[in-house]
């Protein structure tokens, strides 16, 4: 099985305020093809190793220009061992133009993810968004009347001072697009923006997780619903703690050394990557116990859950009485649910998933 890809393009028009994923506004004078350029040496490591699936991500891929980005990815794929399992890019509306689309058609694109938020432009604009209502719609038009790759949205709902019908009303908008996929992540409070005002946010994630059922999309991780065959195999591949490989400024890998589970880090600092883009920032080698560890607690935001006996034979460690009570425990609170070796959290235990976590952890 090939390793999952994931190109970071830390490139925006302006810096949404809520927003903790690194990037920089771009100017006239951002270095975006040296940094390309880094990227492409970066990956040059990487030479003929199989890779199953490619993310391009951000930042704002679609800011790149159009022509610069056809060649950054055709090198890409000269490089890499592609399979052609799924090649997703991530667009934002307002940069989306009809010269980038046809570009993309030409490349074996299977997957587009489009950063939506919202149909309301009261709440585009308290968040600080560079598009309005208009563009988004226009942008999923123009995808699904132009190509014939997979579609995914984000959204934004459990929005501090926002009223949830305004939430309500875009995800009943949205699902009228038919779309393969659709990715709802609560609000969330990392840059310290808008945190002060109080949600509901377990009445709305119900409320959502309810649209998206009844509009035919199923929830195969917690924040996330596609329409049947339609799951984001490279995300499961994260979920699922295989292994990735991640190029570009501020981003993780994660791969294995025997049965050692490696992760290092780029610096989040589009200057140090170009003038290092081979360097190994805050490598961490986990134990194998670490290692287990971290498979289940993550793996439980698959709605499908965990194989115990998988992840025991695949880092070589088996779980001790304590962890088993902790387990045992959470199965007595009805959080989380065993069978077939398979352990998966329960609808309340998803409701409460950080503090399955927490327990698992501690
Ligand atoms: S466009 Fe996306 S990546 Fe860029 S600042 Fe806004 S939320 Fe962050």
């Amino acid at each position: 099985m090939g390793y999952a890809l994931y190109i970071h393009l830390p490139f925006c028009i302006r810096k949404c305020p809520y927003c903790d994923f690194y990037s920089e506004p771009v100017s006239a004078s951002s270095p975006i093809d040296s940094y390309l350029n880094a990227c492409l040496t970066e990956l040059n490591t990487f030479k003929g190793v199989a890779i199953d699936t490619i993310y391009i991500g951000g930042g704002t891929p679609s800011i790149i220009p159009a022509v610069k980005l056809d060649k950054f990815i055709r090198a890409t794929l000269s490089t890499v061992n592609y399979s052609g399992s799924e090649m997703t890019i991530e667009l934002n509306p307002d940069s989306t133009s009809d010269e980038f689309i046809s570009m993309l058609s030409e490349l074996p694109i299977t997957r587009f993810s489009v950063g939506v938020q919202s149909l309301n432009n009261d709440v585009l604009r308290l968040l600080g968004r560079p598009h309005n209502a208009e563009q988004a719609k226009q942008v999923l038009d123009k995808l699904q009347n132009r190509t014939n790759a997979a579609i995914n949205a984000d959204i934004i709902y459990d929005i501090p001072t926002v009223n949830p019908r305004a939430i309500y009303e875009t995800l009943q908008e949205l699902t009228l697009y038919n779309l393969e996929h659709i990715s709802a992540y609560s609000y969330s409070p990392d840059t310290g923006y808008l945190t002060t005002a109080p949600t509901d946010e377990p009445e709305q994630t119900e409320h959502v997780c309810a649209m998206l059922k009844t509009a035919g999309y199923e929830r195969y991780e917690v924040s996330n619903f596609a329409k049947a065959s339609c799951r984001s195999v490279h995300n499961q591949k994260y979920w699922g703690m295989s292994e990735y490989i991640g190029i570009g400024a501020g981003v993780h890998s994660m791969l294995y050394n025997e049965r050692q589970r490696i992760r290092y880090s780029h610096k989040p600092s589009i200057e140090s990557y170009i003038n290092n883009p081979i360097a190994r920032d805050e490598l961490e080698t986990y134990t194998a116990e670490q290692a287990a560890l971290e498979s289940v607690v993550f793996g439980l935001r698959q709605i499908d859950g965990v194989d115990i006996k998988l992840i025991e034979t695949r880092t070589g460690h088996s779980f001790d009485t304590s962890f088993l009570e902790k387990v045992q425990y959470l199965i007595a609170q009805e959080l989380l649910c065993y069978e077939n070796n398979f352990l998966r959290a329960t609808d309340k235990g998803l409701m409460l998933l950080n503090q399955v976590m927490l327990h698992l952890w501690s």
